[in-house]
């Protein structure tokens, strides 16, 4: 769609910057559609040029090297395997993720879930008899206390269907936690309005998920829609993705990780690239991750230190890194470097 704030085609996202559309756009948008806001096109910075490493830019824009990944897998996380029911994946005994809608604001390139709208297709938003199944396995699968609403975005659904989805999902005893993934407060914040906020703080156990990559992104609008939220009593955390060429330095990283916890957003979660289709040259290696995590050892605040996570192949489920401080099974002094045990 165009119109309504949205523009479909890079070629009209890049005539807007007043540039030119990426080589080989027309290939690639054939296989993943395009779609940005735009309001995040217009955090592209076009003062210094090219607009090619753009960090905004190269998140939304298509690149060729997205057609040229021949060993990525569409679904490595085997996500559609571990589904007892449709939209519903569960892989632990104790959360389950719902996928409510495959709309999003804007087509992030690096999407670990592009098997959904490649080739021009979008998952559709959730059906009530979808609905019904997910809540009735819910109901018997008493295990289950969290689940993470996903899609897609979910608050890219009209509010009333959300308030359903979310109203049913309470409504069953053991689900004692919500967790609400969205990009919506970075690529399109004007949507959420107070009447929205105030709708999903009247759930206990709901917690927001927001999805920041890099401080630009960090506008004055999105930081006032993040205040709205922790007004209302929401917990907020974030959760990043390490891109190459985008976000995939220490610095960068540091300067986003502090900026929220100013606004009393928590970073969670850093995930390392999954070896998804099309999205594998945004990849970093764990190599990077684990050196920006021990170059913020010692210069960020643990409040503001995500987990590093890589999520296992074929459904193996998260696990989190932690870069080596030993060596020899033995810790270095601060003092010059010798090697001690840790003592008791
Ligand atoms: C990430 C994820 C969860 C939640 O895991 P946490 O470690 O609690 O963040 C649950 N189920 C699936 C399928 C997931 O991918």
């Amino acid at each position: 769609m165009t119109g309504n704030g949205f523009i479909a085609s890079a070629r009209e996202a890049a005539a807007r910057l007043n540039t030119a559309p990426p080589a080989g756009y027309r290939e690639v948008e054939a296989r993943y559609p395009f779609l940005a806001s735009e309001y995040y096109l217009s955090l592209i910075d076009r003062s210094g040029g090219s607009p090619e490493n753009d960090p905004i830019w190269r998140q939304c824009m298509p690149a060729a090297e997205e057609l040229e990944d021949e060993d990525g897998l569409p679904d490595p996380l085997a996500e559609s395997a571990q589904m007892p029911v449709p939209r519903l994946i569960r892989r632990y005994p104790d959360r389950a993720v719902l996928l409510v809608t495959g709309s999003c604001a804007t087509r992030c390139r690096f999407c670990f879930r592009k098997r959904f709208w490649a080739d021009g297709g979008e998952l559709a938003d959730i059906s009530a008899a979808e609905l019904a199944a997910a809540s009735a396995y819910l109901h018997r699968t008493p295990a289950v206390s969290e689940v993470l609403i996903s899609g897609g975005d979910p608050l890219m659904l009209p509010s009333n269907d959300l308030r359903s989805i979310l109203d049913e999902l309470s409504s069953i005893e053991t689900i004692a936690v919500l967790r609400l993934g969205t990009r919506v407060p970075v690529t399109r914040p004007d949507l959420i309005t107070p009447e929205t906020v105030a709708m999903l703080a009247a759930y206990p156990g709901l917690w927001l998920m927001t999805h920041f990559n890099h401080p630009r992104e960090l506008t004055p609008v999105s930081a006032a829609l993040c205040g709205e939220f922790v007004q209302a009593g929401i917990p907020v955390l974030n959760q990043t993705v390490l891109l190459k060429g985008v976000n995939d330095d220490a610095a960068t990283l540091a300067r986003l990780f502090r900026q929220l916890i100013a606004i009393k957003v928590k970073p969670h979660y850093l995930f390392h690239v999954d070896p998804v289709r099309g999205v594998r040259h945004f990849a970093t290696g764990i190599a990077k991750g684990l050196e920006v995590l021990a170059a913020f050892r010692s210069n960020l605040s643990s409040l503001a230190v995500p987990t590093f996570a890589i999520d296992l192949p074929e459904g193996g489920g998260k696990v989190s890194l932690q870069p080596e401080y030993r060596r020899n099974g033995k810790y270095p002094s601060a003092v010059d470097g010798h090697l001690i045990d840790y003592p008791g």
